[in-house]
C-alpha cells in the first residue's frame, strides 16, 4: 500500500502553513527564547559523532514553507534543497524542541496529531489491512479464531508504541522549571525505556540514566523520565534516542551540562541475526561541562555505576 503523498497532506484543509504558524504562536513557542526565559544561542556538539545530529532532526518544514511561497508547487526540489541546507549548516540551534515542540518534523507526525475522529478511524482501518497482509504473508490464516481481532489489536498497540509522536517537550515540561540557585549534580537513574528499533520495528528495552548540573534552574524531577519516555516511544536507534533526550533537557533548562547514558538490549540482535542474548548496548551523550570535564563525567559514571557487572 502506498504511503500518503506529502503533497496531499500539506494541502489538506485545516493544515495550511499560515494556520500552523498562528497556532504555534498561540501556544507560546519561540525560536529565540528558551522556557526559562534565556536566549538560546549556545553552539555545542555531542560527544557521539560529528555532525552531531541526524539530518532528519532538522526542521525541514520551515525551509519547505519558505520555498513553497517562492516557487509554488515544486515540492520535491524544496525537500532536496532543505536536506542539503540542513546537512551543510553547522550545528547551532538544536531542533529537538523546535518546530512547535514536535521535534521530529515530518508530514505524517503533523497529520497524526491534528486528525479528526473520522481520519483516525480511517488510519486504523489501513493499519488493520496491513497487519492482515502480514499475517497472510507469513503463511497464517487471518480468518481463524485466534487471529480475527489481531490486526486491530496490533494497530492499536503500534499507536501506543509510537505515541511519543503526539507529544512535545513544551507540554511535558509545562513550566516546571524552578530557580533554586542549585548547582550540584542531579542524577535520575534506572529509568525504564521501551522503544522500537527503526531498522527492524522490533523492541529494544533498557535503562536510561540522566544527570545534569543546574545553572540555578532545576527541572521538576519527574519530567526527566517523561522526556525519556516521549522520545523512546518513537521509531528510534539507540544512539539518536540518547542524543534526543540530552539535547531536549539542555534546550529547555540551559544547565551547565547534561549527561545521558542508555543501556539496552535489542530484540533484533537477540531474536535474529547474531543472537547474542546477553549483550547490552551502551550509548552516552555528554553535553556542556560533562563533555569538558573528565572529573564531572567520572562522578556521573560512578554514580550511575554503569560498570557494575
Ligand atoms: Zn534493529
Amino acid at each position: 500500500m502506498a504511503p500518503p503523498s506529502p503533497t496531499g497532506a500539506r494541502d489538506s484543509p485545516g493544515s495550511s502553513a499560515s494556520e500552523k504558524q498562528r497556532s504555534s504562536k498561540k501556544r507560546g513557542y519561540s525560536d529565540s527564547t528558551g522556557l526559562n526565559g534565556e536566549k538560546r544561542h549556545v553552539v555545542r556538539r555531542s560527544s557521539i559523532s560529528k555532525p552531531g545530529r541526524d539530518q532528519r532532526d532538522e526542521p525541514v518544514f520551515k525551509h519547505k514553507r519558505r520555498k513553497r511561497r517562492q516557487t509554488g508547487e515544486d515540492n520535491d526540489s524544496a525537500i532536496a534543497e532543505a536536506a542539503t541546507t540542513s546537512v551543510s549548516a553547522s550545528r547551532q540551534e538544536s531542533p529537538v524542541i523546535d518546530f512547535d515542540g514536535l521535534s521530529r518534523p515530518s508530514v505524517g507526525t503533523r497529520q497524526r496529531l491534528e486528525e479528526s475522529a473520522e481520519e483516525k478511524a480511517a488510519r486504523l482501518e489501513r493499519m488493520k489491512g496491513a497487519v492482515k497482509t502480514l499475517l497472510e504473508c507469513v503463511g497464517e490464516d487471518p480468518e481463524r479464531e485466534g487471529l480475527l481481532a489481531t490486526p486491530e489489536r496490533y494497530a492499536k498497540a503500534m499507536m501506543t508504541f509510537t505515541q511519543g509522536y503526539e507529544q512535545n517537550v513544551f507540554d511535558i515540561v509545562n513550566g516546571a522549571i524552578f530557580q533554586e540557585g542549585h548547582s550540584e549534580m542531579v542524577v535520575v537513574k534506572n529509568i525504564d525505556i521501551f522503544s522500537l528499533c527503526e531498522h527492524h520495528l522490533v523492541p529494544f528495552t533498557g535503562k536510561v540514566h540522566i544527570g545534569y548540573i543546574p545553572n540555578n534552574a532545576v527541572i521538576g524531577i519527574s519530567k526527566l523520565p517523561r522526556i525519556a519516555d516521549m522520545f523512546s516511544r518513537r521509531l528510534q536507534i539507540q544512539e539518536r534516542l540518547t542524543k534526543d533526550i540530552a539535547n531536549a533537557i539542555f534546550d529547555v533548562l540551559r544547565p551547565q551540562g547534561v549527561a545521558v547514558v542508555i543501556e539496552s538490549s535489542h530484540l533484533c540482535m537477540v531474536m535474529r541475526g547474531v543472537q547474542k542474548t546477553n549483550s547490552t548496548t551502551i550509548t552516552s551523550c555528554m553535553l556542556g561541562c560533562f563533555e569538558r570535564r573528565e572529573k564531572t563525567r567520572n562522578e556521573f559514571l560512578s554514580l550511575i555505576n554503569v560498570n557494575r557487572q
